[in-house]
Order: C-alpha cells, then sequence, then structure tokens
C-alpha cells in the first residue's frame, strides 16, 4: 500500500533537515517514509492533497492512563493522595473488563482528534487497553501497574509476567514496559524484586516520581534517605527510566539524574490542578536531562490536547524563570515530538519525519487557528494558537486513522 501527501508544509522535528520545507511530497509505502521532495510522482500511490497544511510528527504523550476518561472532571479541590484514596482507587476497584476497553476507546479517540499518535500508558486490565488500541489502531506502550501498598505486589507482578510473555512481539504498534505507581506505593523489598526483574528482562520503567511534597517526605521515611534520587541510584542502575512529574526534585536530586538513564515526563496541565507545584524543567533541560511531555490521565489533567500541554510549559518555564528566553516555540515542540521518542527509546523509529522513519504524522490546519489574521511565526503559532480541533489528518505506521 503506498500513499502520497502532496503539497505538504513540512515540520520534521529531524535536526539533519530544515525546520521547515514548503510544499514537498511525502511517499509512504506500508509502514515506512520511502521519500521526501518536491514533485514526487508515483502513479500506484493513493495521493491526498495536503495543500496549506503543516504536516509535523504525531505527537508523543509520555505519560498517561488511558481509561482515566471515566474520571474527567469528576473531582476539584483534592491534593494527591486524598484524590487516589478517596477518589479514584474506591471506584477503580470495581472496574470490569468492560468498563476499561470502552473508556480506553473514548481516551484513544480523544487523542486521535487532537494529533497524539502514539502514548506512554500505565494503569491495569492491559488486556483489554490493548484491544482498545488495536480497535482504534493507536501506537502505544503500556504496563501492568505495580504498588506494594495492600501487600498483593507479587500478584500484580505475576499478571505483568504474563502480559509480558503474551504481547511479546505481537504487534509492532503495541510494546510494553514494566510500570511502577511510585516508591511510595512500594518499598525496599518490592522495588528491588521489580528492579532486578526489569533488568534481567530489558525492559524500560514507567514511574511517578516526586509528584509533591508529601511524597518526597513519604519516600524519605520509607527509604531512609535525604534525597528521592538516592532510591533510583541504589536500586535503578542500568535501566532506563520515564519518570512522570519531578516536581519536587532539589539540586542533589538532579546530580543524581544525571548518573541515571532517566527522562522526565512533564505533566503541567495535571501538577497545577493537584496543586502539587511547578516542575523546573528549565533546569532540568540545562542539565542536559531528557524532558518529553505528558497529560496525565483526564481525572487530574483534564484533556489529552497536547497543544494545551506544550502551552503550559512554555508560559509556566518563562514566568517561573522571569526569562522569555526559555522554552522557545520550536523546542517546546521537541519536547512533545522526538523527546517523547528518545524517553521511549525510539527515536530511529518515530518523533521525527524523515527518509526510513514510521510514518506517524499530523496535518493542522493553520489557518483556521488565526482566520484573517497574520501567521508571522509558524511555530508559535503552533504552540500558542493551535488547538486539538485544528488537526485535520493523523497517521499511525503509514496507516490513515483520521
Ligand atoms: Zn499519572
Amino acid at each position: 500500500m503506498k500513499i502520497l501527501l502532496k503539497n505538504c508544509k513540512l515540520i520534521s522535528m529531524q535536526e539533519s533537515r530544515e525546520k521547515i520545507e514548503d510544499d514537498v511530497d511525502i511517499l509512504i509505502e506500508n509502514s515506512y517514509i520511502k521519500n521526501i521532495q518536491k514533485n514526487i510522482k508515483d502513479n500506484d500511490a493513493k495521493m491526498i492533497n495536503l495543500k496549506g497544511k503543516v504536516v509535523m510528527p504525531g505527537f508523543i504523550n509520555t505519560h498517561a492512563h488511558v481509561p482515566m476518561s471515566l474520571f474527567k472532571e469528576s473531582v476539584d479541590g483534592y491534593v494527591l493522595q486524598d484524590w487516589l484514596e478517596k477518589k479514584i482507587w474506591p471506584i477503580e476497584d470495581k472496574l470490569t473488563s468492560d468498563d476499561i476497553y470502552k473508556y480506553s476507546k473514548m481516551t484513544f479517540d480523544e487523542m486521535i482528534n487532537t494529533g497524539t499518535t502514539f502514548v506512554n500508558d500505565q494503569y491495569f486490565n492491559t488486556e483489554d487497553i490493548i484491544k482498545a488500541a488495536n480497535d482504534k489502531k493507536i501506537r502505544i506502550e503500556l504496563t501492568r501497574t505495580l504498588m506494594d501498598s495492600d501487600g498483593n505486589g507479587m500478584k500484580r507482578l505475576d499478571e505483568l509476567k504474563y502480559i509480558l510473555d503474551k504481547y511479546d512481539n505481537y504487534n509492532t504498534n503495541i510494546t510494553l514496559n514494566v510500570g511502577i505507581h511510585g516508591l511510595y506505593t512500594s518499598n525496599e523489598k518490592y522495588i528491588k524484586e521489580v528492579t532486578d526483574f526489569a533488568r534481567q528482562r530489558n525492559l524500560k520503567i514507567h514511574m511517578h516520581f516526586c509528584e509533591n511534597e508529601k511524597e518526597v517526605e513519604d519516600i524519605k521515611r520509607e527509604y531512609n534517605v535525604k534525597f528521592p534520587a538516592q532510591v533510583l541510584e541504589k536500586y535503578f542502575m542500568g535501566i532506563k527510566l520515564i519518570l512522570a512529574h519531578c516536581v519536587k526534585l532539589t539540586d542533589e536530586d538532579i546530580d543524581i539524574f544525571k548518573k541515571l538513564d532517566v527522562s522526565v515526563s512533564h505533566c503541567p496541565v495535571s501538577n497545577l490542578k493537584l496543586g502539587c507545584g511547578i516542575a523546573q524543567v528549565q533546569k532540568l533541560i540545562d542539565n542536559g536531562i531528557n524532558v518529553s511531555l505528558g497529560t496525565d490521565g483526564q481525572g487530574s489533567g483534564s484533556n489529552m490536547d497536547m497543544f494545551e500541554t506544550m502551552k503550559f510549559t512554555a508560559l509556566l518555564q518563562k514566568g517561573i524563570n522571569e526569562n522569555p528566553m526559555n522554552m522557545m516555540s520550536y523546542d517546546v515542540i521537541k519536547l512533545a515530538t522526538i523527546n517523547g521518542a528518545k524517553a521511549l527509546g525510539k527515536e530511529k523509529e518515530v518523533g521525527s519525519i524523515d527518509i526510513n522513519k514510521k510514518a506517524d504524522l499530523i496535518a493542522i490546519d493553520l489557518e483556521s487557528t488565526c482566520v484573517n489574521m497574520p501567521i508571522n511565526d509558524i511555530f508559535s503559532t503552533i504552540v500558542y494558537n493551535a488547538k486539538g480541533v485544528n488537526v485535520k489528518f493523523l497517521m499511525v505506521d503509514g496507516e490513515i486513522v483520521r
């Protein structure tokens, strides 16, 4: 199957290419981009004219809980731990397989409608989410979330092992990792067990980390450390880590991060909604840490629109650092695309548009963001003016999804 995208204004996010390429064609064969240049002719290809549209990589959302469309705007005014214990976990305990499938499909629709092609998820009932992802044709990395606060940690690890064995090499759009809810809902013995397992199977770990002050205090007490990152240094060395939030890091934590293979998934909307604080994203980037973006679940993150996440990211860093040079628009788009791919170890396959990469891309109608107004800077128009509704076309793995 060949598809030829005609007359694209291309923002490839590929370092070796121009930042903007006008009026180029993109030839896609099966899953892959085969050619990018002006005036490609191929009589066998299905032609799609994208004149006037900006074509860019699909967004990579590196932290979400897909079935949580169920909790969309169900609560306001709770701190993280109360929200989890009183409002989320008691309902999650009663969810059926059908619920998980149904609410996952809703979230995938929201993602596809707002430009996300790849999501890193952390939840349970993993098989129902895989089924929904297959139906909706989105790319996903997922897990069976591990925690041991109720003493059932080993049972959860067995469930994860079952999923890993069953879905290994199942489908190129579906990959798996080890998801740990957090250090504060685990304990030292369990963390040792799980990290040994991840290392042995060469799997990434996706975990919430230092989301608010209470969590930091809980970790210090449970693990008898001065800084939470000391637990990472002790148990997570040599493991590729995706840490969501990282709102309450000290300079000592960041120094330890530099010794680890760690990416931070910044979720500004969720952090603000739960009153957690604002992560020092610019400082992390200045220290060479890979930062990507996530929405978190809709219960705290409200929606899956990565344009909104980009805008919050840019404005918050400029504001808290009192420096408008922070988070320039092109760099913010990097966080939402290629840095997400790096976080998931898939930067050779996705995250930018180039020959021999997977065709995961979107087309945006920027004209409709600034009707009858000039588009002076295209990158800033994407970050500050575009919204999910401006996405008019979406492709995952060379297949037209929307
Ligand atoms: Zn989360």
